[in-house]
């Protein structure tokens, strides 16, 4: 149904030209690209697409997954039609600010659906903004002040999506953070469509394809917000992740945290028994630190002191 396939240089990327706003350009030397399919392979990639902060993220996940929308491998590996590209079809180049400008989108979209899914319904006026008889979707940082140059009219009682706006009471959040989500979406997926693709055999099938990296990590989040794919949140990290029928009833946490709680609990249990306090574990390990309180007392429920 879904098909896509990106690629990465094998030696990945540098950040190239002014300081002020670099832009990602490949290093040089690599003899390969390096293909892989993000939909099915990285289900969750649009949630650490969304956590991203500083440069140095950016570059570690553009050497991991590629860029955004520079790469012209656009009908993937498969694809018949490699396009030949024309001077206007040149990407633009990655910059610094343009992935942080896709990231704080992505992210303050996230936390719309994250908030809706978790019941957070009061977090979402940080972001649902009611001036008056119009409501403004705030996309800026949280830390920073609600300024309407960072936010965009969701709807208005003159005639922008007023005949939805008319069944929402004065000051509600749930139903213009659900308009907004579905704007957006709608927006985004714009570049995502139907395609034909030749197998080996010679045989069409047909698949739906997003045009570039950005595109599909767009209808991740789309999967995600529709319910086509399930999520749900690590107890552990706190971060989303896939649900499928086959690990529903046991899947609980990543297995990378799971073992990584268990060895950090063996040590908090060592710390124990060797007479640590509370403080000394905390200071000692730097782990969270009310995980170390449950495992005190749990270490103390099996007789330790
Ligand atoms: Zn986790």
């Amino acid at each position: 149904m879904y098909h896509f396939v990106w690629s990465v240089p094998e030696k990945g990327y540098y950040w190239a030209g002014d300081s002020d706003d670099p832009y990602l350009e490949e290093l040089p030397g690599s003899l390969r690209e390096i293909s892989y399919h993000p939909l099915e392979e990285y289900p969750e990639l649009f949630f650490a697409f969304s956590q991203l902060s500083t440069p140095d993220d950016i570059l570690r996940f553009a050497n991991q997954y590629g860029v955004l929308v520079a790469n012209q491998n656009h009908f993937g590996t498969q694809g018949i039609i490699k396009k030949k590209m024309r001077i206007n079809d040149i990407p633009p180049l990655e910059y610094l600010s343009m992935w942080k400008n896709e990231i704080q989108s992505m992210r303050s979209l996230v936390e719309v659906w994250s908030w809706i899914k978790k019941g957070y319904k009061s977090k979402l006026g940080l972001r649902i903004i009611w001036d008056q008889n119009k409501v403004f979707f705030y996309y800026g940082p949280l830390n920073e002040k609600f300024t309407e140059e960072k936010a965009i009219k969701i709807a208005d009682d003159k005639g922008y999506y007023t005949h939805i706006y008319s069944t929402w009471k004065k000051g509600s959040l749930i139903g213009p953070a659900e308009l907004i989500l579905q704007i957006s979406l709608n927006n985004q997926l714009k570049m995502v469509s139907p395609r034909i693709i030749r197998d080996t055999s010679g045989n069409l099938h047909s698949y739906i394809m997003p045009h570039s990296l950005g595109d599909a990590l767009w209808l991740q989040f789309y999967f995600a917000v529709t319910g086509i794919k399930k999520f749900v949140q690590c107890e552990i990290c706190d971060e989303w992740m896939e649900i499928t029928d086959i690990n529903r009833k046991t899947k609980k946490a990543h297995d990378k945290c799971r073992k990584r709680d268990w060895a950090q609990k063996q040590r908090v249990f060592a710390l124990c028994n060797s007479g640590n306090n509370a403080e000394d574990i905390v200071n000692e390990t730097g782990f969270d630190k009310s995980r170390i309180m449950k495992w005190i007392s749990e270490f103390q429920s099996k007789g330790g002191k």
